[in-house]
């Protein structure tokens, strides 16, 4: 629905400058900003020389909906890719950079509220909004940028399993996807699931706390477990193998699943947007807390398998595909 049509504000009636300024009113104190909002660009502390980095861009019609999505919950999901991914390189995120484009006649509280949602999943990183630039465009774009410190670490990225390790999860696993099947059926409960689809919920102090333990490996689930640790065996060279007996299965997906009479793994193994974490570690390292076996790691050829076996049916999402 239009502004016009329902005679509210509208980003045209308000303008650029305006939007800007509200969208980065506000920003909480961070040790990390020398220079806030409100001039040509940010100035950042770089604790450690180097600064780690992500984009992740979100498309109207492709990737939400604005009449089944509320502007908070977008703006909270669309943060959270990128925070995600800097979690997921074993750094802390210190700021985030968000672009907009959207119609002219888009309600100005709309982009207000997706602001809101932004900040917030910010804030629950310890990471804050610096900057932002709108402008005009046929449906409505976010791109969020993070940056991130890896405060002295090495960056744990997805090319270091050894053959040996132990895989390991921390977070949920096909929450999201459970909450899409409740809704695609037509329900609104359990709450539980269908909020988890609405936006994740990130434990942000997960990958530093994997990289500290000797992660040797790690990626966020944003595809699907398998889809993801498919990464994770490309670019080590190795083989994965996941055992089901040890992924436990929470009790609002064992309901959902016995109502709807489906394997409560099959979410568990290709949902993604849940932003859990997955990574390797040394078979005699202590683990993280927080963080649960649920595979090993073996020799190539680089393949994902599920109890010793390829898995049948869809991977995880693909994007063009
Ligand atoms: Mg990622």
């Amino acid at each position: 629905m239009s502004g016009e049509a329902t005679g509210e504000r509208t980003l045209r009636d308000v303008g650029e400058f305006a939007l800007i300024d509200r969208l980065v009113a506000d920003i909480p104190q961070s040790d990390f900003v020398d220079v806030g909002p409100g001039d040509d660009a940010a100035v950042l502390q770089c604790s450690d020389g180097r600064v780690v980095v992500c984009v992740d861009v979100l498309v109207e019609g492709k990737h939400f909906r604005r009449d089944w999505s509320t502007a908070i919950d977008i703006g909270r999901r669309a943060a959270a890719a990128s925070l995600s991914d800097i979690n997921a390189m074993g750094a802390v995120s210190t700021a985030l950079l968000v672009g907009v484009a959207a119609p002219g006649d888009l309600p100005a509280t709309w982009l207000a509220e997706a602001g809101a949602g932004l900040k917030e999943e910010a804030a629950n990183a310890g990471a804050v909004l610096v900057g932002g630039d709108t402008t005009e465009g046929d449906a409505v774009v976010l791109s969020v940028t993070a940056l991130g410190s890896l405060e002295g670490r090495a960056a744990v990225t997805r090319g270091g399993a050894q053959v040996g390790d132990v895989v390991a999860v921390c977070g949920r696993l096909g929450w999201a996807a459970a909450g899409l099947a409740v809704l695609g059926r037509g329900f609104r409960s359990p709450k539980v699931l269908v909020d988890a689809h609405r936006y994740p919920v990130i434990d942000y102090t997960a990958g530093p706390r994997a990289a500290t333990a000797g992660a040797t490996a790690m990626i966020d689930v944003s595809d699907g477990l398998l889809a993801d640790l498919g990464h994770i065996a490309a670019a080590s060279g190795v083989a994965i193998d996941v055992h089901t007996e040890q992924l436990e299965v929470p009790e609002p997906l064992q309901a959902a699943a016995s109502a709807y009479n489906v394997d409560p793994h099959g979410w568990m193994l290709t949902g993604g947007d849940d932003h859990a974490l997955v990574a390797c570690f040394p078979a005699k390292k202590k683990l993280p807390a927080g963080f649960t076996v649920i595979g090993v790691v073996g020799e190539s050829p680089a393949q994902v398998t599920v109890d010793g076996a390829q898995f049948e049916g869809s991977a995880g999402f693909t994007h063009f595909a």
